[in-house]
């Protein structure tokens, strides 16, 4: 059970998600407008807020660096912009998790359990449970989806954050093309240039090409790997 602030100024919305999280045994309250939120935040301790990206008085990326600088209670985004560029941009602004809309209860219910797992693992003393990969210069965190490479953060895409965390969890071995088509793209065939357009955008943000890899190896029809350079 958790207390939940509802920031949507769609009432049909609104009073779907106050019905199915009143029925979760959560307690909810709600409010139109980024502003109304703020003032919220500011006055109530809320376990977890769900934020709308599309409020009708600020911006839903104003909204949150707003609600960021007087609070850090979670914050889902609800959004129906299927935007990744802007999803990524929000995530590092401070949103813990992100739902695209339309989004089932169950999906709701899933997203907050484990951003509320988190926080209360978080404010129980010590760190949240996460496990962060270090390879080289390389430091990834997959439950934050964070990733940095000598001490800078990597401004990277869902798809090439899930490459590298993958890659990363194996550091040395030599993940065969198929088998990152099924872990990271869920995909159980494709063709070799999905894999390399996203491995090509990756290395230029690690600095490095091909033809002088540096983490990222590909061997020629067997697959990729990633090592800490020599
Ligand atoms: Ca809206």
């Amino acid at each position: 059970m958790a207390s939940v602030l509802v920031v949507e100024d769609d009432q049909f919305v609104r009073s779907a998600l106050i019905r199915h999280l009143t029925e979760a045994s959560h307690t909810v309250r709600s409010v139109g407008t980024a502003l109304e939120a703020l003032r919220e935040v500011a006055h109530v301790g809320f376990d977890v807020v769900i934020l709308d990206l599309g409020l009708p008085d600020l911006d839903g990326a104003e909204a949150l660096k707003m609600l960021r600088g007087i609070t850090d209670v979670p914050v889902i985004i609800a959004t129906a912009r299927d935007d990744e560029a802007e999803i990524v941009r929000l995530l590092n602004d401070g949103a813990d998790d992100y739902l695209t809309k339309p989004f089932s209860v169950e999906h709701l219910s899933a997203r907050m359990a484990a951003v509320l797992r988190r926080s209360r693992g978080a404010a129980a003393g010590g760190e949240p449970p996460s496990r962060v990969l270090q390879v080289g210069g390389l430091s990834i965190d997959p439950l934050r989806r964070q990733a940095e490479l000598d001490g800078t953060a990597l401004d990277l895409t869902r798809r090439e954050f899930d490459l590298l965390a993958f890659l990363a969890g194996r550091p040395g071995v030599v993940v065969p093309r198929k088998e990152l088509l099924a872990e990271v793209w869920q995909q159980s065939y494709g063709d070799d240039q999905t894999i390399d357009v996203h491995l090509s955008w990756l290395r230029r943000k690690l600095g490095e090409t091909a033809a002088r890899p540096r983490y990222l190896h590909t061997l020629r029809g067997v697959g990729v790997k990633l090592e800490p350079p020599l």
